[in-house]
């Protein structure tokens, strides 16, 4: 993960804070990896709704699967990147399963029409 000086622009080494040439303060910096863990959490969030639609479900799971993964390595959000990973994974099954009762009961209502 790279991070920049917000004040100079230089990049800051790995765990660095504090810019080596203008000596400011980047606590406010957030790193993609970051961004990517709270997008990944956020999605995660998201499917908890959206599996009840499958083609939603599956949508926000895949795509949050993916970014959770990505903010794996965030320091930061590491925790959020696990959550979300660990939502989306449950909501996947739950919009297959979903999926999967929606067709059973469309051929029950075909054998019965
Ligand atoms: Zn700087």
């Amino acid at each position: 993960m790279e991070k920049y000086c917000s004040n100079c622009g230089k990049k800051l080494n790995e765990g660095e804070n504090v810019c080596s040439n203008c000596q400011n303060q980047n606590n406010d910096v957030i790193s993609k990896t970051d961004k990517n863990a709270l997008i990944g959490f956020i999605l995660g969030l998201v499917s908890v709704v959206s599996w009840i639609i499958p083609i939603f479900g599956y949508a926000t799971g895949i795509c949050g699967l993916v970014f959770s993964i990505k903010g794996m390595n965030s320091e930061v959000n590491r925790g959020k990147a696990i959550a979300g990973f660990v939502l989306c994974i449950v909501f996947l099954v739950f919009s297959l399963i979903n999926s999967i009762i929606g067709v059973i009961i469309n051929l029950n209502s075909y054998y019965y029409l």
